[in-house]
C-alpha cells in the first residue's frame, strides 16, 4: 500500500491518468513518472512560550531528480499531510517542465496553523524544520521557497539556519528571501504579476477592453493580492475579493491598495469595513470577466463549475479545480477560457529560478530585467499550450500537463534506467 492518500493526492493521480491515456504511456511506465522519488517525514519539537514542549509534523516530498535539483514551496497549514504535499510536488514537476526550468518538483509542509503560534515559536519551528531537512536538501539537491502560510521572513530563517550549519552564507539554498538577504527584486510580486499578465493577454485576445473589464479574486495572500493590484493598475475593476475570514463585493470597484494595507496590518481581511460584505460562498459565482481562485485546492467542484459566470478562469492557486469540474469546464470551453494552474501561477517559480541563478552567480538583476524575462517565459509557455490544445483538440489543462509530462518522460527515456 502506498503512503500517499487523500483527496488531493487522488486528484493529482487522476489528472495524471488522463494525461497518460492521452499520451498513450504504457502502464508499466506510469508509476515511474508519477510516484515521488523521496518523501521525508520529520518531527519538529520546539519550546513553547508557556514553557511546554510541542512537537509538529513536517514533510518534504521530492518528486523526481531527472532534470536537476528539486524545487518547490513549503506550506505551513493545519491541513498539511503527506498526500497533499506529494500532490503539490507532482504539480511542481509538470509546472517546471512546462515552462522549461531545469528542476524536478518538490513541496514541503508543516502541520501547523501559523496564526495560532507566536512569532518566536514560528521562528523556532521554522529553524528546527530546516535543521531536520539539512541531510536532504542543498542548492543542487532541493531548493525550498514560500507557499501558503510562509513568507520572506520564514525563508530568511531557513537560509540562516542552513548557513549556520555550513559555517558560511548559502543564499542559494532557498528562494523567496527578502531582497536584503539574497532575494531578487520582483519575486514577491512574481506570481500575482504572472497571473495578471496572462489574464490580460487573454482579455486582449477576446477583445475585452481592460478598462471595461471586471475581476474577482479569491484568496488575498501573496498571489491574490498582487494579482488584484496588477489587474487594477491596468484598469481592470476588482469587484470582489475574499480570504478565509470574509468576502467583499462592490460593483463600482474595490480599493485594492487599501485592502492590501489592511491585510498587511491585520494579517487578513477580517474587520475590513470599507466595503460591503458578501457571503464567501457567493464569491466564485459572481459575474465577472476574470475569476482568480488564489486560495487553495479543490474550491471549484462540478457544481461550482456549472455556476461560474466568468469569461477567463485564471488559476492562481495550485489545484483549485477538481477533475469532475474539469469535465464541466470542457463542455463550457467556448464560454470560459481556462488558464490552468501550472501555467497561470508559474511566475513564482520562474522568478525563484532567477533568484537561484543570481545567488549562484552573485550577480543581481534590475527589476525590469526580472519582469521582462518572466513574461517572456510565460508567453512562450502560453503559446505552447494553446498550440498544443488546438492540435490535439484537448483542454488547456490537458495540453499544459501533457507538455510537462512529456518533457519529464523524454528526459527519463534518454537517460535510461539505472543500473
Ligand atoms: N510555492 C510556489 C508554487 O507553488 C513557488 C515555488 C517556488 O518558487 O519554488 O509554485
Amino acid at each position: 500500500m502506498s503512503i500517499y492518500s487523500g483527496p488531493v493526492f487522488e486528484m493529482a493521480s487522476r489528472q495524471f491518468t488522463v494525461i497518460a491515456d492521452h499520451l498513450a504511456i504504457p502502464i508499466d511506465e506510469r508509476s515511474r513518472l508519477l510516484l515521488p522519488k523521496r518523501a521525508i517525514s520529520v518531527s519538529c519539537p520546539i519550546h513553547c512560550d508557556d514553557g511546554s514542549i510541542s512537537v509538529f509534523e513536517g514533510y518534504r516530498v521530492q518528486h523526481h531528480l531527472t532534470l536537476g535539483p528539486t524545487k518547490g514551496g513549503t506550506r505551513f497549514a493545519a491541513s498539511v499531510d503527506i498526500g497533499e504535499v506529494a500532490a503539490l510536488a507532482i504539480w511542481m514537476s509538470w509546472k517546471c517542465a512546462l515552462v522549461g526550468l531545469p528542476y524536478g518538483g518538490a513541496k514541503g509542509g508543516i502541520r501547523v496553523d501559523p496564526a495560532k503560534i507566536s512569532h518566536r515559536e514560528l521562528e523556532a519551528l521554522s529553524r528546527r524544520y530546516m535543521q531536520e531537512m539539512i541531510p536532504f536538501v542543498g542548492p543542487h539537491v532541493d531548493v525550498m521557497a514560500p507557499d501558503m502560510g510562509t513568507n520572506e521572513q520564514v525563508m530568511a530563517w531557513f537560509m540562516d539556519t542552513y548557513s549556520m550549519y555550513q559555517g558560511r552564507t548559502v543564499t542559494e539554498i532557498v528562494t523567496g528571501k527578502p531582497v536584503g538577504a539574497g532575494g531578487t527584486l520582483g519575486r514577491r510580486e512574481a506570481t500575482g504579476r504572472g497571473v495578471a499578465h496572462l489574464a490580460k493577454r487573454v482579455l486582449k485576445d477576446l477583445s475585452i477592453d481592460w478598462s471595461t473589464a471586471t475581476a474577482v479574486v479569491q484568496g488575498f495572500g501573496n498571489v491574490g493580492s498582487y494579482a488584484a493590484l496588477e489587474l487594477s493598475r491596468s484598469g481592470v475593476k476588482i469587484v470582489g475579493v475574499g480570504d478565509h475570514t470574509g468576502a467583499f463585493y462592490d460593483r463600482a470597484g474595490l480599493n485594492v491598495t487599501q485592502l492590501i494595507r489592511h491585510a498587511a496590518r491585520h494579517g487578513s481581511l477580517s474587520d475590513y469595513h470599507e466595503a460591503p460584505r458578501l457571503d464567501p460562498a457567493e464569491l466564485l459565482q459572481l459575474p465577472c470577466d476574470v475569476l482568480v481562485p488564489a486560495a487553495m485546492e479543490r474550491v471549484i467542484d462540478d457544481r461550482v463549475a456549472r455556476d461560474l459566470r466568468c469569461r477567463v478562469l485564471a488559476e492562481g492557486a495550485n489545484g483549485p479545480t477538481t477533475p469532475e469540474a474539469d469535465l464541466v469546464l470542457e463542455r463550457r470551453r467556448n464560454e470560459i477560457f481556462l488558464i490552468p494552474d501550472i501555467l497561470c501561477n508559474s511566475g513564482g517559480v520562474i522568478v525563484s529560478y532567477f533568484e537561484w541563478l543570481q545567488d549562484l552567480q552573485q550577480l543581481f538583476w534590475e527589476e525590469e530585467e526580472v519582469m521582462r524575462r518572466e513574461y517572456q517565459i510565460l508567453d512562450r509557455a502560453f503559446n505552447d499550450m494553446v498550440t498544443r490544445a488546438a492540435r490535439d483538440n484537448v483542454s488547456h489543462r490537458t495540453a499544459a500537463m501533457a507538455i510537462g509530462v512529456e518533457r519529464v518522460r523524454a528526459a527519463k527515456t534518454t537517460r535510461g534506467l539505472f543500473p
